[in-house]
């Protein structure tokens, strides 16, 4: 039976993670949309008109009035539209024209992902039409975050982690920033956070946000590179409880299309959200069940999962990406952002195992080495 229900918004804690450091925050979606500036862009295409493409006409016409046939009327900024005329993006519209209609069937989804990724890559950020993965030119820009993403990239489990969403039958799509604004942007419980996951709440996109705001202790750009790693997985893996939420609750057929249950859901819509999780993703469901509705519990669902049951996966991730860290280096890594005196699995640890653990940590944070320096 659901009495109440909370929202929780997720996140990678700082080092040290400190008890009264509960992340159980409010809702504040703020998608942070990089809108704006862009560089125009030529207009020899702009003022074609969303017709039927005509056959033999003038390629670069024809494409974006394909464009505009496939999209709703004013989906696409006109200003991303004006960029997407020029010559220079052909290669890029044939690109998305072939994601939308041939390879996702003129998917709804598809065309959201597409139209986020025009604006993306207007901005300077890079799209993978592949993955369906998203990097905003907020990310992009720190290169020394970009080259532990690039690393990362490499390691089997995390690549596997993000293949998840490119799949025919993902219902969520990933975006990748930096957010150099982090404290005013969000609630100040998160200023001891490098990166915060947002449950895909207008749309199917899932957006990590890194905390690269140099008034707050979390901003990882001061953390050593294997926290960046941490934080990357971290997020990756609770991007990946999102998208699987967002699957069972599209699956229930319920109405429900996103997981903004902050805004918009009833309590019993809230408990049809959770009871879908049983069929599809038990684990999930379990976790759910017994921490975020039991009000007896802790809360923190996710973060409780992810101690009891995905630090092996954290472990095997740093091992992929450095294969010199010691075991006692990993597993005192897999445990930041975990490390909070509400997880159930830290509080079964003895003290001295807590100790031994924290102190691995800060001598890691001292000694290794940080990319962004
Ligand atoms: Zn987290």
């Amino acid at each position: 039976m659901v009495i109440g229900y909370n929202v929780r918004w997720t996140c990678t804690s700082g080092p040290g993670g400190g008890g009264s450091n509960n992340p159980d925050p409010d809702p504040n979606p703020g998608s942070g949309g990089s809108g704006g500036s862009g560089d125009g862009g030529d207009d020899e295409c702009y003022d074609c008109l969303p017709t039927e493409p005509i056959p033999g006409d003038e390629e670069c016409t024809t494409s974006l009035c394909t464009l505009d046939t496939v999209l709703e009327p004013n989906a696409l900024e006109a200003g991303t539209r004006l960029w997407m005329s020029s010559q220079y993006r052909q290669a890029l519209l044939s690109d998305v024209l072939d994601f939308i209609i041939y390879e996702n069937d003129n998917s709804d989804e598809s065309k959201l992902f597409s139209i986020e990724g025009m604006e993306a890559e207007r901005n300077g950020g890079e799209v993978d039409y592949e993955e369906k993965v998203i990097v905003d030119d907020s990310f992009k820009d720190n290169q020394c975050l970009m080259n532990v993403y690039e690393a990362m990239g490499k390691a089997p489990i995390f690549d596997n982690y993000l293949q998840n969403f490119d799949s025919d039958m993902s219902v969520a799509n990933l975006k990748f920033g930096a957010d150099p604004n982090f404290a005013s942007n969000r609630d100040q419980k998160y200023n001891n956070a490098m990166a915060i996951t947002n449950p895909p709440l207008n749309s199917n996109m899932i957006n990590i946000d890194f905390n690269t705001d140099p008034s707050t202790s979390g901003n990882i750009l001061n953390k050593p590179d294997v926290f960046k790693a941490v934080s990357l997985i971290h997020e990756v893996l609770h991007a990946e409880m999102c998208r699987k939420m967002l699957d069972a609750v599209r699956a229930a057929e319920n109405n429900q299309t996103t997981l903004d249950w902050a805004n918009d859901w009833t309590p019993i819509q809230f408990q049809q959200f959770v009871e879908s999780l049983e069929n599809k993703y038990f684990g999930i469901f379990d976790y759910y069940t017994r921490y975020d509705w039991d009000e007896n519990a802790p809360n923190n669902a996710q973060h409780q999962q992810m101690a009891q049951h995905y630090r092996d996966v954290v472990k095997q991730t740093l091992t992929d990406y450095d294969p010199n860290f010691t075991a006692a280096q990993k597993e005192a890594l897999s445990w930041i952002g975990l490390n909070s005196a509400n997880i159930v699995a830290w509080q079964n640890l003895t003290p001295i195992e807590k100790q031994t653990i924290n102190n691995t940590i800060q001598n890691i944070q001292n000694i290794f080495p940080n990319g962004c320096n």
